[in-house]
This record gives structure tokens, sequence and C-alpha cells, in this order.
């Protein structure tokens, strides 16, 4: 196996859709390719917003689908340990700070301005953690596969929350802290976590992390124009063959792979292989947001 190792992470807030299956296709694709390990990371940090049941049935649909991961499924709920071992080492570096604003108090101001970060906060009240961002003056930048160099001012940034008030870890602590401890070199996702990256960028140079490659994804809206997502009802993938079949030729297409008319009635296996085989991420056309027709998204 290649060095390569790539994830897909989903949140079990319910079923997968078209958007997350072109999130999981592309980023298996990407790692296949070159004989690389893909693995499923469930980020479930949030158990509120995740029902019990959903992240087995992502894992059918990801069978389903013909993606197949490697090793056991990663699940961020058992990763406590690490995400508080990471926040007391940003806090060691003085790095991090406990905050007890509320969104109330600041939401005259773009950002949160870093009242806390010199402030001792009164005991008692309920405390979130922040990264603090003031202290490096160069600008957060990177190389995305797709849409090109990135930088970002960290003025614009803003302290990004760690821990929240009611005591859930955040996802961006979590995402990098999970990225680095199963080394992955390659992140393939949807491009509405683009704008995510730089705090990610910043937190792995705080924790002095390797950083990874970044490939952010076309969003795929519905014939209504807004974001496919749990939110707005995008149905969920379907797990019958004779329907997965040509939903996964239409992720191909929709991802500028242009499969051949006849590869959509062909077992999925049969259709991953010729995708795998060609798969070039230069021919993804560099757009935030891709229309798709109603049926695209249904069928
Ligand atoms: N869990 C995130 C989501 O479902 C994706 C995180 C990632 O790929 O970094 O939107």
């Amino acid at each position: 196996m290649n060095a390569y190792r790539g994830r897909f992470a989903p949140t079990p807030s319910g079923p997968l859709h078209f958007g997350s299956l072109i999130a999981a296709l592309a980023s298996f694709l990407d790692a296949r390719h070159v004989d690389g390990h893909w693995g499923v990371r469930i980020e479930d940090i949030d158990p509120p917003r995740c029902p019990p049941g959903a992240a087995d049935t992502i894992l059918r649909q990801l069978e389903a689908f013909g993606l197949h991961w490697d090793g056991p499924v990663t699940r961020q709920h058992d990763r406590d340990a690490a995400y508080a071992a990471a926040l007391a080492r940003l806090e060691a570096l003085g790095l991090a700070y406990p905050c007890s604003c509320s969104r109330k108090q600041w939401r005259d101001y773009p950002i949160y301005p870093g009242w806390c970060r010199e402030r001792v906060s009164e005991p008692g009240q309920p405390l979130a953690w922040r990264l603090r961002s003031d202290l490096g003056r160069r600008p957060v930048s990177w190389q995305d596969r797709l849409f090109g160099r990135q930088s970002f001012d960290p003025a614009t940034l803003g302290d990004v929350v760690l821990k929240r008030k009611d005591g859930l870890w955040a996802y961006q602590l979590a995402v990098v802290v999970d990225d680095a401890d199963q080394a992955i070199t390659d992140v393939v996702r949807g491009a509405d976590l683009l704008d995510n990256t730089p705090w990610q960028r910043q937190l792995q140079a705080a924790l002095g992390l390797p950083m990874p490659r970044y490939l952010h994804l076309p969003l795929i809206l519905g014939g209504d124009g807004q974001k496919l997502s749990k939110q707005n009802m995008a149905p969920a993938l379907p797990q019958a063959d004779a329907a997965v079949r040509p939903l996964l030729h239409r992720a191909l297409d929709v991802l500028d792979q242009a499969p051949p008319a006849e590869l959509a009635i062909a077992p999925v296996a049969e259709q991953l292989d010729w995708a795998v085989a060609r798969w070039e991420p230069e021919r993804l056309r560099a757009e935030f947001e891709r229309a798709l027709p109603d049926d695209a998204a249904t069928s």
C-alpha cells in the first residue's frame, strides 16, 4: 500500500444523501487510485444531533455503493481523552483560554473580540475554550488541489471554539486531532468546509501537527437551488442495487469523470474499478456550487 491515507468523515445526523455520496466517492477514488488507505470516521461528537442507528445506516449505504473501507471504523465519541490532551497542550502553550462570553454579548462584532484572553473567569460560570489567534500575524495559507491558493488573515478568523460551554468538543479540534492520529495525508470533502480549513490549519500549526493536503469538491445544489442536506430533506441514498447502479454512474458524471453511458447498468464493483483506474481530479471543474436537476438527486 501507498503512504496515502484518506478518510470519509460523516456526521451521523441522518442517512447519506447524494451530496455526501460525492464526498465519499471522491475521497475513495482519490485513495484507491494510488493504492492508498481509505478509512471511515463517524463524527458523532454531538450526540443530540445523531439519532440512534444513523451511523449503521451510513455504513450500510457505503457498502451498497461498493465503498468498502480499510481497518476499523473510528468514532469520535470514543476519543474524549485525545481531545482533552490536545486542549491541555494548547493551554500549557498559552494558546487556549476559557471564555464565559455569550454570543449575545458580542453580537455587534463580526468575530469574537477576544475579551476573555486576559481575563480571569469567574468561578461557577459555564466556560467555553477558545484558541488564541492574536499571537501570530502571518496569513493562514495553503494550496487547495481544486480551488488553488487560499489565504486568510488571522484577524478575520477570530478565536475559534475548541470546547463548547455545554462540555461538547468542537468539530475543529476533533477533526484536527483525529486527522493527525489517523495519519491522514489527504482530506477530500465538500467545499462547504473550505472556510473551516483555516481554523484547522491554525490548530495544526499550534499543536505542531503535520498538515494534510486538501481537495474541496463542488457543492451539489438541488433543483430548488439549496445545498443538498439533511436539514432541507435531501432524499436518503438507496440501498437496492437497481437504484444504486445509475446513481453511482450519475455521481461519477458529477465528478467530471465522463463515465461511458453503458456503465450505468454495470454492477457497482465494475463501475468503481473503471473509475479507480481512471480517476483524474484534474478533470473537476473548480465550481464552488453546482446545480443538479431534482431527479438526479432523488432517482
Ligand atoms: N463531519 C463533517 C460533515 O459531515 C465532515 C468533516 C470533514 O470531512 O472534515 O460535514
